[in-house]
């Protein structure tokens, strides 16, 4: 046997359970350290967790633990995946703005496909959300950095509060930039009000970092928190997305109109593009036009749908402009 060609690490996810009552069973037992085997692997694995009712009883527990359990291996075994949306120039087909932003899924392994709502929730609880943000970066700038290089497309990330705190996020993100090769001006962030508001002073970093390397920044789901437009003196970002809690029901609702209006006369006068989220009325997208909302993103426009397809539109269109 060949000692010296290569050296494994070995490491183990260990829950416990403690028995200390004589009505429980064997396969009560079983199942809590089996529980507390999936709040060790959520916890980042290589560690034990013990099992704790009260834990349990408070996170929405076992399944948490298993959703957060699952995330990581999905992040290594190949069922996370990259969806996209385009955001369209309103009137324009996309091809004339060709922005796209970058939405995950999570392929459960009984096939059905999981929506951010489910898991992304849970990864912050657990402390993931950071390294799922991280994996979702990389995994499309090195898929899709030659369609970047040659302006095919631009892709907007989503960043959850903790991605945004952290501190070496900016190291990553030039690291996967120089690797892959795709241009800063192609990449975007959107950064929710929500996010912003619990880290003023880390979104206020990070968005001077992105402005030195030009990277595009958006205030997402504008309107839907503690609304302040102190944000946006604050931190002067690229793009406001407007919560589509206000678009909705504009043509109802004259309030809903006003709020858009208003936010829309601000970001001029600050040089910000808007865009207005869930258009998925023709009339919505007539009103919003005519309000000067350049920007709209919702099903009437375009259904989420796998990002390599969207690429695939993309640098397609990209050749036959080239050509003509
Ligand atoms: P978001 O950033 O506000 O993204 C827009 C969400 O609205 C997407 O939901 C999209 O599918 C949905 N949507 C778009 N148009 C319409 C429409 O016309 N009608 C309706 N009803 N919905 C529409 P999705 O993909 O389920 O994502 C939900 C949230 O999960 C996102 O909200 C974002 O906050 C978060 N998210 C998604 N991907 C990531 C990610 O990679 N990292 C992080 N941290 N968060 C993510
Ligand atoms: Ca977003
Ligand atoms: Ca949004």
């Amino acid at each position: 046997l060949g000692v010296a060609a290569s050296t494994r690490k070995l490491a183990a996810s260990i829950g416990i359970a403690f028995v200390d009552d004589a009505s429980t069973t064997v396969a009560d037992a079983l199942a809590c350290a089996d529980d507390a085997c999936y709040a060790a692997k959520a916890a980042g694995r290589n560690r034990f967790a013990v099992f704790s009712a009260a834990a349990e009883a408070g996170l929405g527990g076992l399944n948490a633990a298993r959703v957060a359990a699952d995330t990581v291996d999905a992040m290594e075994d190949g069922r996370l995946k990259l969806f996209g949306q385009e955001i369209h120039l309103l009137g324009k087909p996309w091809l004339e703005s060709r922005h796209v932003e970058v939405l995950a899924r999570l392929a459960a392994r009984n096939g059905r496909l999981v929506p951010p709502g489910e898991f992304i929730p849970v990864a912050e609880r657990f402390g993931i959300a950071s390294r799922l943000d991280r994996w979702i970066i990389r995994t499309a700038l090195s898929r899709h950095g030659a369609a970047l290089r040659s302006g095919a497309l631009t892709l907007g990330f989503n960043l959850s509060a903790q991605t945004l705190s952290d501190p070496q996020l900016w190291d990553f993100v030039d690291n996967v930039i120089e690797e892959t090769g795709a241009p800063h001006s192609g990449i975007g962030f959107e950064i929710t009000e929500t996010a912003a508001v619990t880290n003023f002073d880390a979104a206020e970093q990070f968005v001077r970092k992105a402005r030195e390397r030009r990277c595009r920044v958006s205030l997402d789901d504008f309107g839907a928190g503690m609304s302040s437009f102190e944000y946006l003196r604050r931190f002067p970002v690229d793009t406001i997305k407007i919560d589509g809690s206000f678009i909705e029901h504009i043509t109802q609702s004259r309030f809903d109109r006003e709020i858009v209006l208003a936010i829309t006369s601000i970001a001029r006068s600050l040089g910000c593009d808007v865009v207005g989220e869930k258009i998925e009325q023709q009339d919505t997208l007539a009103m919003l036009s005519d309000m000067g909302v350049a920007f709209g993103q919702g099903f009437l426009l375009h259904r989420p749908e796998p990002l390599e397809r969207i690429v695939a539109r993309a640098t397609k269109g990209a050749t036959a402009r080239k050509a003509s």
